[in-house]
């Protein structure tokens, strides 16, 4: 019986699915071991096709903040859903959602709902391109954005859809500065996850941030924080709170929508006024501001503002990034861990990771052995190695997050040492 449904089903899948999945890191390939198919739910627990039972770090790559089928959400879900799943005409809750996000982030003056990250990061820069009339857009290895043609150089995107795509490296302001100088006139807009969590979790170094706004304000080019992991995650107002940096327009997913797909873009009411129908710049969408999601989100955003987990949050992850840490140093395996709030990720390697190249530097092999260790045990980590692992604010039980760290701790048991 063990394993038998999961397995059924991916045979099934494979058949029809490419792969097998609708979004490749699922098929687990990276850790080399069989996909989970999730059936169930609930606070930091998933529960597989077979009815085994996970301690989840993934949440929904970050989007369930408040944990599987919260009962808020799951009301607003439902009483949202009951009045009818999508009117393509405006609704009341787009409009309170749009405003409490306005709220926690006073630098988006205006924003716009859509449906996923990829797209709100698309159209930033979509807008970006026609505020400065520039073309160059400059991005930093190993972040991440979405799969826009644009953001997304290499991976099946032809060279000429990605021509105008600038790479610098993360941590590393000379490496923007020289972009600069070189298209001083021609560059749009800097891109940028202002902590980094699509290779694996890399904090910004210290006037990082605040040196790409000096950097764009001086360029004459936008400044783009991409928040769709840390917006409402490492501090209610994200990254762009907690380091004090002003972008021009934030890209924003996950939390917002409550687990519901969604994305949005906003910031400076001068550029926001470029969207049509106001403005030239083109964007729309069926299901954009969707009546479900918003009521989703807002339910996320109105328990998670009055929770206020972000100081215990902090407190949780910390314990557990050090357990990792120490549990590998006992089991002499070089682990890097690096953390921000409530998202972290152990990097196998024994050079602290400030940047791509650090990240490329991973044992992957002992990382695979680690996440089927854990997995053995019960806990659910990301199913590749350069990724970010969530403690939630379902995770805040002392209990919970006592267990986590004990069980990833004994998870380096089997770890094969890494050179
Ligand atoms: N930006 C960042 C920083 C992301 O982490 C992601 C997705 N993980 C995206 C954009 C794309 O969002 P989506 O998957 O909703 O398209």
């Amino acid at each position: 019986m063990a394993e038998r449904l999961n397995n059924e089903l991916f045979a099934r899948a494979r058949g029809i699915i490419p792969g097998g999945v609708n979004s490749p890191v699922r098929a687990f390939r990276a850790v080399h071991a069989e996909p989970i198919a999730a059936v169930r739910g609930e606070g930091p627990w998933l529960y597989d096709a077979d009815g085994r039972r996970y301690l989840d770090h993934v949440m929904g790559w970050g989007a369930v903040m408040l944990g599987h089928a919260h009962p808020a959400v799951t009301h607003a879900v439902a009483t949202a859903a009951a009045r009818g799943a999508v009117f393509g005409l405006s609704t009341p809750d787009e409009v309170d959602l749009a405003d409490i996000i306005r709220t926690a982030m006073p630098s988006v003056e205006r924003l716009r709902l859509v449906n996923s990250g990829t797209e709100a990061a698309m159209t930033a820069v979509r807008l970006a391109r026609a505020f400065t009339g520039r073309r160059k857009v400059l991005r930093f290895d190993g972040c991440y954005h979405g799969h826009a043609d644009t953001l997304l150089a290499g991976a099946g995107v032809p060279p000429v859809l990605a021509g105008d795509t600038l790479t610098a490296c993360y941590n590393d302001l000379p490496s923007v500065t020289s972009q600069c100088e070189l298209w001083a006139s021609d560059l749009a807009c800097v891109i940028v996850e202002p902590v980094a969590g699509n290779m694996g979790v890399v904090p910004p170094v210290e006037g990082f941030l605040a040196g790409l706004r000096s950097l764009c304000t001086r360029a004459g080019a936008l400044l783009i924080f991409d928040e769709v992991i840390t917006g409402f995650r490492v501090a209610w107002g994200g990254a762009q709170a907690l380091y004090g940096v002003r972008p021009d327009l934030t890209v924003l997913g996950k939390i917002i929508g409550g687990g519901l797909p969604v994305g949005a873009f906003g910031g400076r009411a001068d550029v926001m006024a470029l969207l049509a129908p106001g403005g030239p710049v083109y964007q729309a969408g069926t299901f954009a501001g969707n009546p479900v999601v918003a009521a989703a989100g807002i339910a996320t955003l109105h328990t998670l503002r009055a929770a206020n987990p972000y100081a215990a949050l902090d407190r949780a992850a910390a314990h557990v990034a050090r357990s990792i840490a120490g549990a590998a140093r006992d089991a002499g395996v070089p682990v890097q861990v690096n953390r921000v709030g409530g998202m972290l990720t152990p990097f196998f390697t024994s050079s602290p990771v400030r940047d791509m190249a650090g990240a490329r530097d991973v044992d992957a092999t002992a990382y695979a052995a680690f996440f089927r260790a854990a997995l053995d045990l019960g806990v659910l980590l990301p199913p590749s190695p350069l990724e970010a692992t969530f403690v939630s604010a379902c995770h805040l039980e002392d209990a919970l997050w006592r267990k986590s760290a004990a069980l990833l701790s004994e998870g380096f048991t089997g770890v094969p040492y890494c050179v």
